[in-house]
């Protein structure tokens, strides 16, 4: 592997100063699970890694009345254990236990995670169903991005160069909300979603209607898909099979996978209905306060 330099600022204006090297040159560096494979391979070949886990806005992760705020350098096992996500944004705890096993789990982080800006990364389409909004910062300032427009296409995002992703922010949940993210993989956990969906769903008082919603999909377009007709279609509905059955149409709609080793287009476009209604079906019972039967990795 090329040799690099490393650095540990400690606050976000050493990093942001750090990283306003010409483009490529420095590199933010959270749990490196991507990156310093990135780097072996010589995908990637920076002169500076600038270690952002020191710095104390970046390691945020507090929950209360206005919402989630989540540092981009949170490691997703720590993520997944803290209760108020346990309670309220679930759909982040079961991304949190997929991505890898306990020991990428305890250096990967979701801000990471997004970064690399794989279609198929597990936690986007539950920062995109959740509502999450990212907070950016470079030497031009402090800007927000919905978490549906961040990322542009394979490997690529809207941050500018020597820009950070700060955290990421997320709205507090109505009540009777539950939420879920479902991936298929062709074992049962180590490998790279075929498809993946995160819900959100929230139920009137009844808890029979749906007030609202949000569907994203993933590995199934070059980047994360924010599904709003699908969404929409479930909206004055009552929560019920043949309700999540009239979205199934409307997310396949939006979904532009391709062939590769691991399915075919028609393939995934099929899974994109069942885990879907699964998805929801979790979700569902969730916002219920009921806790359903799920197998990560099912
Ligand atoms: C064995 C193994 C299994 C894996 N399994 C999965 C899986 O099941 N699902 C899945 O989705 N991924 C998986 N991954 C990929 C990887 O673990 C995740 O993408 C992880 O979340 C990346 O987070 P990180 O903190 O390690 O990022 P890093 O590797 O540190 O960074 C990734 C990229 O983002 C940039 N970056 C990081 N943080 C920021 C920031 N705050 N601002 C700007 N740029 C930043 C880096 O410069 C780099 O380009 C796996 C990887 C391995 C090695």
């Amino acid at each position: 592997m090329r040799d690099f330099d490393y650095v540990a600022p400690t606050s976000l204006q050493q990093a942001v100063e750090l990283l306003a090297k010409p483009a490529g040159q420095a590199r933010p560096l959270a749990g490196g699970t991507d990156l310093i494979d990135h780097v072996r391979n010589g995908r990637l070949s920076p002169d500076v890694l600038v270690d952002i886990k020191k710095i104390p806005e970046l390691n945020l992760l507090e929950a209360g009345p206005n919402g989630l705020r989540l540092g981009a350098a949170v490691n997703c096992a720590t993520i997944a254990a803290h209760q108020a996500v346990q309670a309220q944004y679930t759909a982040l705890v079961d991304s949190c236990q997929i991505i890898g096993g306990v020991q990428i789990q305890s250096r990967a982080s979701v801000g990471g995670n997004m970064c690399n800006s794989g279609p198929a990364a597990d936690s986007t389409p539950s920062v995109i169903a959740l509502g999450g909004r990212c907070v950016i910062t470079g030497a031009q300032g402090t800007r927000e991005v919905a978490a549906e427009d961040f990322c542009t296409g394979p490997g690529k995002n809207v941050l500018k160069p020597g820009e950070l992703l700060v955290e990421l922010r997320f709205p507090a949940p109505a009540p009777h909300t539950g939420s879920h993210y479902r991936r298929f993989i062709p074992r049962n956990e180590m490998d790279i979603a075929v498809v993946g969906i995160g819900v959100s769903v929230t139920l009137d008082d009844t808890l029979k209607i749906i007030t609202a919603a949000r569907i994203a999909l993933g590995a199934v377009g070059p980047t994360p898909i924010l599904a709003t007709a699908a969404a929409q279609a479930l909206i004055g509905q009552p929560a019920t099979d043949e309700t999540y059955q009239k979205a199934v149409p409307l997310a396949r709609e939006v979904a532009t996978p391709i062939n590769d080793m691991r399915g075919t287009k028609d393939y995934r476009i099929h899974l994109v209905g069942v885990l879907l209604v699964r998805s929801l079906q979790a979700a569902v019972a969730r916002a219920k306060g009921e806790c359903p039967n799920y197998k990560p990795g099912h």
